[in-house]
């Protein structure tokens, strides 16, 4: 055991991943418990920016952030998780850490190297993406498989970095993010047509699809015939989540990968233990906008049971309709809103565009504003 015995002033909770669930509801319960988070990685990567960074490496040293200020009183324990028992998680050294409530929150894992591997640090990061950057710098043609939130983003990037690099975006898919307004698909389908990006909607590719790395040259044949060839190929085809440390666990039930919870966000067969983030199976999509909901609803029922005075009555409910921000570039590209509203390349460029969103991720850290 490594944390001390509780009081019953200050209850224990353990959060399982420091990614942007888990550091914003350590950090918010950290005046009212002991708080640790468990995290495998030696920083915090703001992936929002990590697409950026693979045209321009400079914004590395904007993204990869420590964990130091994260929580005044609590701590950040450098470890893998590879259990979990009620009142109890099992680190990969043996030992076991003790919590009164415990909170899954270890997200999800991307194509390289728009996320670390597994439990890389930051050096070995550095070099991944650097390594990308130069391949990408000499590349005359790049295809990208997938046309979800990062493959339309990452096309955009390339082409305000490198104009005269040739981007293929292929799609499985008769249009932009099936799951969000017709509108939406409309808007970015201008943006990227404005940027010179070639669109394939309506191709599946057969090759290469579940390459974990970008790779090249090579040639990518589609379904029904065609072929794109390419010196660099991107396949960004969506997340998996980080859930294998749990399967056959007892009281953990996962469904598409995802660990099922009931209407308060608790493990149906654990109690006292809950997830949220991109591996709780929510009604939310895998963004950040589903954390900016869950967050202040689990942060709220926690608080609520800690002080005694009970949990949220009311059940959490996702997002009706999802809310997306997809630059095209810094300048360009569409955004869904509450209520199903689409906003054009001005207001892109103001929530996420320019800035993406680096001030915010220093904050919820804890961190100062950026020299
Ligand atoms: C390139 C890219 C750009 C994106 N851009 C946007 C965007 O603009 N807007 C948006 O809303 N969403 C965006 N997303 C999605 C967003 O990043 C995810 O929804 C978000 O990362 C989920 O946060 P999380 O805390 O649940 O998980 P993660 O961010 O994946 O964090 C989980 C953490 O848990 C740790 N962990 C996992 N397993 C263990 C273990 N067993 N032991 C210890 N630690 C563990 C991991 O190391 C990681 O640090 C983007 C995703 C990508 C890949």
């Amino acid at each position: 055991m490594i944390n001390e015995p509780s009081t019953p002033q200050r209850l224990r909770i353990a959060v399982v991943g420091g990614g942007y669930a888990g550091t914003r509801l350590a950090r918010s319960l950290d005046s009212v418990a002991d708080v640790t988070v468990i995290e495998q990685r030696d920083r915090f990567l703001h992936n929002i920016a990590a697409i950026r960074a693979v045209t321009d490496p400079s914004w590395l040293d904007r993204i990869l952030l420590p964990y130091d200020t994260l929580l005044p009183k609590g701590k950040v324990v450098r470890a893998e998780v590879t259990g979990v028992e009620p009142g109890s998680v099992t680190l990969a050294s043996g030992q076991k850490l003790e919590a009164d409530y415990v909170v899954l929150a270890p997200g999800s894992s991307y194509a390289l190297p728009f996320k670390p591997a597994k439990d890389e640090g930051h050096v070995a990061y550095r070099r991944r993406v650097h390594a990308a950057h130069d391949r990408l710098r000499v590349a005359r043609a790049v295809t990208i498989i997938g046309a979800g939130p990062v493959g339309i983003e990452l096309a955009g990037e390339i082409k305000h970095a490198f104009p005269h690099t040739e981007v293929t975006l292929l799609s499985a898919h008769d249009r932009l993010l099936p799951g969000y307004s017709p509108r939406l698909d409309r808007r970015l389908r201008k943006a990227l047509a404005g940027k010179g990006v070639h669109l394939k909607l309506g191709h599946r590719a057969l090759d290469g699809v579940d390459a974990l790395e970008p790779f090249g040259p090579a040639t990518v044949h589609l379904e029904g015939g065609g072929t794109v060839a390419a010196d660099l190929v991107f396949a960004v085809g969506g997340a998996t989540p980080n859930t294998g440390f749990l399967a056959g666990t007892p009281g953990v039930e996962l469904g598409k990968g995802r660990i099922r919870v009931d209407e308060h966000l608790q493990l149906p067969g654990m109690s006292h233990v809950y997830a949220i983030g991109d591996a709780a199976l929510t009604a939310d999509t895998l963004t950040i906008g589903g954390i900016e909901r869950q967050v202040p609803y689990l942060e709220q029922h926690l608080k609520g049971l800690i002080a005694g005075t009970g949990g949220q009555t009311q059940p959490y409910q996702a997002w009706k309709s999802p809310v997306i921000v997809v630059p095209v570039g810094p300048d360009g590209g569409a955004s869904q809103l509450p209520a199903s509203l689409v906003m054009g390349r001005w207001v892109t460029r103001l929530l996420k565009g320019r800035t993406l969103m680096v001030g915010k991720a220093r904050r919820n850290l804890g961190l100062g504003a950026e020299v």
